[in-house]
């Protein structure tokens, strides 16, 4: 046992299994567990009110894990540590890492004002497989291609760490003076908005187990081919239990690892891969959520149109794939990652709109919403990022939607009010002849609106846009 009262500082790792920081911290005789939310710092970490409200359930849940030895502040940081190192005679902070830069420099500028004060400061890894640092090319520069960053950089070097059981509990204590209730951290909406979405979800830590075990049972078996189904159960739905850490993607890794070798298993590690690699760019181009990694699209030429970016929030440009997926995300707080390469393509070159229109949207309403993932993604679709899908390949929503809706029962969720309407206009109500549409009670521009844009001149319309960019550069 270590001498000494330690804080454990909980950020994205809102769980007791797996946590090396705490495990660590859980070796004092005391021991502190704190939350603070932080909106001090203010560049890009102002939270979306999804992400919030994810955060209150996920610290509800924690709270009473930790039988209710939590203690909840809310401004700088540094500050708050401080005082709570005066008060408690704390001798260790402790925490996990987290990768957004702006939490990079806080950090550090943390670390080293308590180290000034005697006080020791340890980090950990709880929530990537491998540290962005630690996967370079052999000419120690950062890889920008998925392939080889997986399969050389990630799978080549030393295996993710082993996952470790939950600490046996020692004294926990809880600041009954300073700590202020979960409520006065202001997370909850206040138009309850939130109602839909609760009955989606089991937020914190059991929730996550519960989810994965119905993801091995229901999905794993068919998610090579079954992840590209939004009509499927085929894909976990862990993305935002992963994001504040209630399951780690360790944990994922050696159980999904146990269960043997195929396809299904090495895809969903593969996917873990991709987040690693948002990860990496991430830590490498620290102005990934703001800036176009490829700076030849610095002079694309966006159409400003608020009204059409108005139609894609609230899923009403009259293409029923896209507004079906811009739905699920307002109703259930997620979108299915096929729908999010389908209206991310719709928004940027359909509508030509700037993808940051649709990062920033997202970031207000994904409950997984990550810096990482949605930047890396964000600039992948809009073809200016590392390893992007190439601009000029422009997604069909209406055959996106019939290859992978095939029978139309993920449109028709979301979009009752074209239920009736036959497989075959389902995806593109405006083909429908006037007799189908009124048989299936459906007049466009009133139930139901036309396309705001035209998909042939519109994808036209791009391809121009992108070689004007080509030719201005030649
Ligand atoms: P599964 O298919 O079950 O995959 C398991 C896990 O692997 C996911 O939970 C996630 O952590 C990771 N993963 C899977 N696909 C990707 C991917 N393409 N990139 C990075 N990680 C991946 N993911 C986020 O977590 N947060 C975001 O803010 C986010 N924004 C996105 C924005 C756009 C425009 C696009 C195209 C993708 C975005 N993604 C984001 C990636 C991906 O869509 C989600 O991670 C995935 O849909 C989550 O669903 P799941 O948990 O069922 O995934």
């Amino acid at each position: 046992m270590k001498k000494g009262t330690a804080v454990h500082w909980f950020r994205q790792d809102l769980r007791l299994e797996d946590n090396p920081a705490l495990s660590e911290a859980s070796k004092h005789c005391k021991l502190l567990p704190i939350y603070i939310f932080d909106d001090f710092h203010p560049e890009k970490n102002i939270m979306g009110s999804a992400s919030k409200w994810w955060l209150h359930q996920s610290l509800n849940s924690l709270k009473s894990s930790l039988k209710g030895n939590l203690s909840f502040y809310h401004g700088n940081p540094i500050k708050i540590l401080e005082q709570l190192v005066n008060s408690f005679e704390i001798t260790s902070v402790y925490w996990n890492r987290c990768y957004e830069p702006w939490s990079i420099n806080r950090d550090a500028k943390i670390k080293k004002t308590l180290r000034e004060q005697g006080i020791y400061t340890e980090s950990h890894n709880a929530s990537l497989l491998w540290e962005p640092w630690t996967i370079k090319k052999h000419d120690n520069t950062p890889y920008k291609v998925f392939t080889p960053f997986y399969r050389k950089g990630c799978l080549g070097s030393s295996p993710p760490r082993k996952p470790i059981p939950k600490p046996t509990q020692n004294q926990i204590i809880n600041d009954v003076k300073t700590s202020i209730s979960i409520d006065q951290l202001g997370l909850m909406p206040s138009v309850r908005w939130d109602r839909t979405i609760q009955a989606h979800w089991e937020v914190g830590e059991e929730g996550a187990k519960k989810r994965f075990q119905t993801f091995i049972n229901k999905g794993l078996g068919n998610y090579r081919e079954g992840r590209n189904r939004p009509d499927k159960p085929f894909v976990s739905r862990l993305s935002p239990h992963i994001h504040y850490g209630e399951i780690s993607p360790n944990q994922l890794w050696y159980s999904i690892r146990s269960l043997g070798n195929n396809s299904n298993i090495d895809h969903f590690c593969s996917e873990l891969g991709w987040r690693e690699f948002s990860y990496s760019q991430l830590y490498h181009y620290p102005d990934l959520p703001d800036k176009n990694l490829q700076n030849k699209f610095d002079s694309f030429p966006w159409v400003q149109d608020h009204n059409l970016l108005q139609a894609w929030q609230k899923g009403e440009t009259g293409v029923p794939m896209v507004d079906a997926g811009m739905r699920e995300l307002w109703q259930t707080g997620f979108m299915h990652n096929r729908v999010r390469m389908i209206t991310g393509s719709y928004l940027v070159k359909n509508l030509r709109l700037d993808w940051r229109h649709g990062e920033n949207w997202f970031w207000d309403t994904l409950l997984d919403a990550d810096l990482a993932s949605n930047s890396a993604s964000w600039q992948w679709v809009a073809g200016c990022g590392a390893d992007a899908a190439p601009y000029f390949r422009i997604f069909n929503p209406v055959t996106q939607g019939q290859k992978f809706d095939p029978s139309g029962t993920y449109v028709r969720k979301y979009i009752p009010e074209i239920k009736e309407l036959p497989n075959k206009y389902l995806h593109q109500p405006w083909e429908a002849p006037a007799s189908i549409l009124e048989t299936a009670g459906v007049t466009l521009g009133k139930h139901y609106p036309y396309p705001v844009v035209d998909l042939k001149s519109s994808r036209e319309a791009a391809l121009q846009a992108f070689q004007s960019l080509k030719t201005k550069l030649n």
